[in-house]
């Protein structure tokens, strides 16, 4: 089974694959280190309206190993969710956003654009979840409107009820919540119904095939029952000009994707900023 799923996969445990146990090893041991190390990187991918302004940017985790290269997400976000590195990982990201929020208001202070950092639903788990957040928030004297909270379906695997009313006193501290990787789930109407949320980002693969008659049906359904629902549709993955007027055309209201720009070290996204939108810098 591992061996189907290919070399370098490192979430399969096979018992009788030595091998795959030792280098999961070795990968959850490099991990480690790059922790203590703070060896990570958060870098930021434009959020555009549909005027091709950019109103926000999403934070995404990257791991520029020494000996492997840049480590993609993918690869070591699950062995930290396995591992509970998770949850050092995770204050690290959000103390990090909060600082280039910071940056951001003396850098670039006509930008009032938000920041939406993934939580993974471990982190989410926790009982003092919302708590910390809000006193890192409070401490870094942030407006709490420009952070954005992205969870995945995989917060209702634990407490439903719980969960719910996370988000609802989340969302009282005026933070906004988006559910990531839309429709990719198994019962994605019934989360859309009892999940308090303020934005949906319909999942990448939806809009590759957006030439293709069902999907291109689906993303429409999608869109006006955010529009119905007063939840503000984002779509990721958005590569070709075609994907984008027909989105557009569609009533999507944000768009994310390398048509206007891949993720960004904090550096690259100011000049991105910069250049792309004089006006709101200083
Ligand atoms: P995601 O949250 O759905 O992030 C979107 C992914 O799509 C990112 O991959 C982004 O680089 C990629 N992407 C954006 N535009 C395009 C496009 O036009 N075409 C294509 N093909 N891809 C595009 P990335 O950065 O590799 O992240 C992968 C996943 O890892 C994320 O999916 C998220 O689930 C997770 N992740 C990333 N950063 C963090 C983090 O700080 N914490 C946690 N818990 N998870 C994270
Ligand atoms: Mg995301
Ligand atoms: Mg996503
Ligand atoms: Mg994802």
């Amino acid at each position: 089974r591992a061996k189907k799923s290919g070399r370098g996969r490192f979430h399969l445990y096979d018992p009788r694959s030595g091998e795959e146990s030792r280098l999961r090893q070795q990968l959850e041991q490099a991990l480690r280190q790059a922790l203590l190390n703070e060896q990570f990187e958060l870098h930021y991918q434009p959020l555009m309206d549909s005027n091709r302004r950019c109103i926000g940017a999403e934070a995404l985790i990257r791991w520029p190993s020494p000996e492997r290269g840049m480590v993609a997400p993918d690869r070591f976000i699950p062995l930290a969710e396995e591992t509970g590195m998770i949850h050092a990982i995770g204050d690290w990201v959000l103390q990090q956003a909060l600082n280039r929020l910071q940056r951001w208001q003396t850098e670039l202070p006509g930008f009032d654009g938000y920041l939406t950092i993934n939580v993974s639903p471990w982190q989410f788990a926790r009982p003092d979840f919302v708590t910390s957040l809000h006193s890192a928030i409070h401490k870094s004297n942030i407006p709490h409107h420009r952070l954005c909270l992205e969870i995945t379906e995989g917060v209702l695997l634990t407490d439903r009820e719980e969960t719910i009313d996370k988000l609802n006193q989340l969302r009282k501290l005026g933070l906004m919540i988006a559910l990531d990787d839309f429709g990719t789930g198994y019962s994605s109407l019934a989360y859309l119904r009892d999940l308090p949320i303020d934005v949906l980002k319909i999942d990448r693969s939806f809009i590759s095939d957006l030439q293709l008659e069902a999907p291109r049906h689906l993303v429409d359904a999608i869109i006006s029952i955010g529009r119905h629902m007063n939840i503000k549709t984002v779509a990721e993955g958005v590569e070709t000009e075609p994907q984008w007027s027909h989105l557009k055309s569609m009533g999507c209201d944000s768009f994310q994707g390398y048509l206007f720009s891949p993720a960004l070290n904090a550096e690259a996204f100011s000049r991105w900023i910069r250049q792309h939108q004089p006006g709101s810098c200083a």
